[in-house]
């Protein structure tokens, strides 16, 4: 049960049009026991949120916006737009005691209203889609597995790349034109019915294969979360290089390696890239936020159709944490950090 001592407390404190509004929403809530929990807390999460450190304002720190998404009854509410500005990279959670998930809960909130900024990213995102599309269209072949790119692997000029190291190491992959999209910005703004449209396309699409396996660590969560037997291309990669081809790469080169956020936090990947890269050759150099601890690059999510520019500070940011060459294993981040993805630096060495 919600503490109502603590209701009183915040009623106290609110004007009259957000107290009726605030009348009105309390019985209806359904997580009251979250809130409460999240009102004792003393703000573990304050200073791990990226959009926090590159905003500087409380309204978009993660306890914050999580608290006014659960009053949030109405999209011209002044806070709404707030409710969009989460990567989201999780970190929030990891430092939570609670275990409470402020990402997962924005979401849900933003698929009960349409709004004009999620509306205009949802036109800007549309418009990329079509920009992939037109790429993809020439580049169908057949095979066992379906390697699907993701939008941010043609942003970041990695596709070829990849398809250069699946060639090299013999796999049996195929491409399909027509499925370019896991549907994350849909799902992320809160256009459900697209997603799910989307996700429905791309199930029966995948249906033909053995697998999935895509560079982007988020298209893979979506799809395993939807049920399609989806892997990160680390996976395939690793399962085919042979110790023998790696020893005679013989680099001998000093690198930084920087964990994409899901990739880390919600697939678990943290020790297969460092250990191929040393296999390769690399002494791997750790920054200071690092494995699951790791700090967003800023392109992650939503984030930067809605506030580029914060999105910039907060890579920026990244950027400055690193002593040496980054090497990442996911798409948004090497744009974002002007990295190196592990499928060129194994490209080059093999
Ligand atoms: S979201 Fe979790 S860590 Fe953040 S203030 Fe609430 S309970 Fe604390
Ligand atoms: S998921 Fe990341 S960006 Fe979103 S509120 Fe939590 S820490 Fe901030």
């Amino acid at each position: 049960m919600i503490n109502p001592k603590l209701v009183a407390r915040i009623i106290a404190h609110t004007d009259t049009k957000t107290k009726l509004r605030l009348a009105k929403v309390i019985p209806k809530l359904g997580k009251a026991d979250e809130i409460t929990k999240c009102m004792l807390c003393p703000n573990m999460c304050l200073h791990v949120c990226p959009v926090f450190d590159a905003e500087r304002r409380l309204t978009v720190s993660p306890s914050v916006k999580a608290r006014l998404g659960y009053f949030a009854n109405d999209p011209s509410y002044e806070v709404f737009e707030a409710l969009y500005r989460c990567l989201p990279c999780n970190a929030c959670k990891e430092a939570c005691p609670m275990d409470i998930s402020v990402s997962e809960n924005l979401r849900e909130i933003r698929s009960k209203f349409k709004t004009e900024l999620g509306e205009k990213a949802k036109n800007e995102f549309e418009r990329r889609m079509e920009e992939v599309e037109r790429k993809m269209s020439n580049k169908e072949r057949d095979g066992k597995i379906l390697y699907f790119p993701g939008c941010s692997t043609f942003e970041s000029n990695l596709f070829d790349r990849t398809l250069e190291l699946l060639e090299k190491l013999n796999l049996d992959f195929g491409v399909s034109p027509d499925a370019i999209c896991c549907g994350m910005p849909y799902m992320e703004l809160g256009y459900i019915r697209e997603f799910r449209e989307n996700m429905e396309k791309l199930k029966k699409i995948t249906k033909k294969y053995e697998g999935v396996v895509s560079n982007c660590p988020h298209c893979v969560l979506i799809m395993q979360e939807n049920g399609i037997k989806a892997a990160h291309i680390l996976s395939a990669i690793i399962g085919a290089v042979s110790e023998l081809q790696l020893r005679g790469s013989n680099v001998l080169s000093e690198i930084s390696y920087h964990d994409p956020c899901i990739l880390a936090r919600k697939l678990g990947i943290l020790d297969e890239p460092r250990n191929i890269l040393r296999k390769a050759g690399f002494t791997v150099h750790e920054p200071i936020y690092t494995g699951k601890e790791t700090y967003c690059c800023g392109f992650g999510g939503i984030y930067r159709f809605i506030d580029p520019e914060n999105a910039e500070k907060i890579s920026e940011r990244r950027k400055q944490q690193f002593e040496y060459e980054i090497v990442t294993a996911c798409p948004s981040c090497k744009q974002s950090l002007n990295a190196r993805d592990i499928v060129e630096v194994l490209l080059d060495v093999l």
